[in-house]
């Protein structure tokens, strides 16, 4: 099959296309290189069947492909924030485009969207039909209410225009290329670490979270788009974990004599969230294999050897364009 991958030199669309590729589609990744790296990519790059196009999908593009993953949009709420306007212009005009392709070619389209659409929920674990607790005007609204308007336009271009649409909810998803300054728990745990400085644990580290490794998370994706199910559908770790156990854990895995530092916590800081997956179990027969500590075991060993090569620490984000900010 031809396969897009919005936002494939990113965390996530880099493994997912791992998994594409091997199974020997023709690829294309398509990026704007924001959050996302070539280097991700790298191995494909010379590949006949694997084509990169450096593109902002807040513009329109033509191409001619059978299904397209849509994963398209920073996920860190650093860099989300960073430029929020950029980000709700992502979610909405980016998704809108990508959906107006799919509309074009007949292709099958599945949005990555977010537990964040529960917002601060008020209800646990939190399943599909929960509708959630969202602050339509703060800071962290670019990003979870666009994924909401994104779920919207998604499902109306469904009932609307005949879209083949699925839609996956993602649960904090973890492990190897994460970039060191994600600004995401794990990520900052385990670089933190590796460098001997304070682990920043933000408010009392009583928030709670689960957190999924990116292996289980692609087979969840990529099952999904396979399968005869819409969605939405949690795609998560029910595993839940304190923020303070989760810095405890990666204190003991890499130097239990690490300092645990308490910082403010941020606005809208959801204090907890674990994904009900039955729907995942019964209409894909998925749920996660990997628990926290061999994924932990991965991801350290990842950030060790970048960490320790010049050439690939790379400190800063690729910025976007100065006239978008
Ligand atoms: P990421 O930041 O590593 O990847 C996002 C990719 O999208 C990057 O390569 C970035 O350069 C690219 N991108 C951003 N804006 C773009 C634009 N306007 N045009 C073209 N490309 C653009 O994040 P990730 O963790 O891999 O997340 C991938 C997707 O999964 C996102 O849509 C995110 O919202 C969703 N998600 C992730 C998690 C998680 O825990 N990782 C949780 C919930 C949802
Ligand atoms: N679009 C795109 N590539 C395509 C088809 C459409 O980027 O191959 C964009 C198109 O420019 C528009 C959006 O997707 O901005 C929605 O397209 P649709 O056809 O649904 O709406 P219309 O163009 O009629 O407004
Ligand atoms: N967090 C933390 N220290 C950090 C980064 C994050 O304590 O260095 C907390 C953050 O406040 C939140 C949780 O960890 O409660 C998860 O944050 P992340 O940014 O990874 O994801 P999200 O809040 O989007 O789930």
């Amino acid at each position: 099959m031809r396969i897009l991958v919005t936002g494939g030199a990113g965390f996530i669309g880099s493994h997912l296309i791992d998994r594409l590729m091997v199974e020997g589609h023709q690829v294309i990744c398509l990026d704007n290189f924001y959050t996302g790296h070539k280097r991700n990519i790298l191995k494909w790059l010379n590949h006949p069947y694997f084509d990169l196009i450096r593109h902002d999908i807040t513009e329109p593009i033509r191409l001619e492909v059978d299904q397209i993953y849509h994963l398209a949009c920073p996920a860190s709420p650093v860099h989300y924030q960073y430029n929020p306007v950029k980000t709700i212009k992502t979610n909405v005009m980016g998704t809108l485009n990508m959906l107006g392709l799919a509309k074009r070619v007949k292709a099958r389209f599945l949005l990555a969207s977010t537990s964040e659409v529960y917002g601060d929920p008020e209800v646990h674990p939190q399943s599909e039909e929960y509708r959630g607790n969202v602050n339509p005007i703060g800071i962290r609204s670019c990003y979870d209410e666009g994924k909401r308007v994104a779920e919207t336009l998604a499902f109306d271009y469904h009932r609307q225009n005949d879209v083949q649409i699925r839609v996956a909810r993602i649960f904090n998803t973890y492990g190897p290329r994460m970039l060191e300054n994600d600004g995401r728990v794990v990520s900052n745990f385990v670089v933190q670490a590796l460098r001997g400085i304070p682990l920043t644990v933000y408010g009392d580290g009583s928030q709670t979270r689960s957190f999924c490794y990116v292996s289980d998370l692609v087979e969840g994706l990529m099952r999904l788009m396979n399968s005869d199910h819409l969605g939405p559908v949690n795609l998560g770790n029910p595993e839940e974990y304190t923020i303070l156990q989760l810095a405890q854990t990666v204190q003991q895995m890499i130097n239990p004599d690490l300092e645990i530092q308490f910082k403010p916590l941020p606005q809208d800081d959801p204090r907890r969230r674990r994904p009900d997956i039955t729907r995942a179990r019964e209409w894909l027969g998925w749920q996660p294999t990997l628990p926290l500590k061999e994924g932990l075991r991965e991801t350290i060993e990842d950030f060790r050897a970048r960490l320790s090569n010049p050439e690939t620490s790379l400190l800063e984000p690729v910025a976007p364009p100065v006239a978008d900010r």
